[in-house]
């Protein structure tokens, strides 16, 4: 049996692969083009004009009234970690703020 994995695309990680069985298919489609901007005879192409992103990602695409795009939450992603958490050796959090 091939295994498909879903990946978001927007974190790019795989829910099954996490927890597994109970993670599987647990995803949610984005529309890329928002539907009130598509005509009535627009059909939608699955592969570019829908992402498969989960639903803490797609929460976070719609935060603002016109939703970022996949690449602008990759990027919000990317600044978000420049601030690390790390536990040190008596297990308090330490807030690393790493600056540019
Ligand atoms: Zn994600
Ligand atoms: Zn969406």
């Amino acid at each position: 049996m091939v295994k498909c994995f879903i990946f978001c695309s927007g974190c790019g990680c795989n829910f099954e692969k996490k927890y597994g069985e109970i993670g599987k298919g647990f995803i949610h489609v984005h529309h890329v083009k928002q539907v009130s901007d598509m005509g009535k005879d627009n059909k939608i192409d699955p592969i570019k004009d829908v992402r498969p992103v989960y639903p803490n990602c797609h929460a976070m695409i719609h935060k603002q009234r016109v939703p970022y795009t996949v690449n602008e939450l990759k990027d919000l992603m990317k600044k978000s970690q420049q601030v690390t958490v790390s536990f040190t050796s008596d297990g308090s959090n330490v807030m690393h703020h790493l600056s540019l």
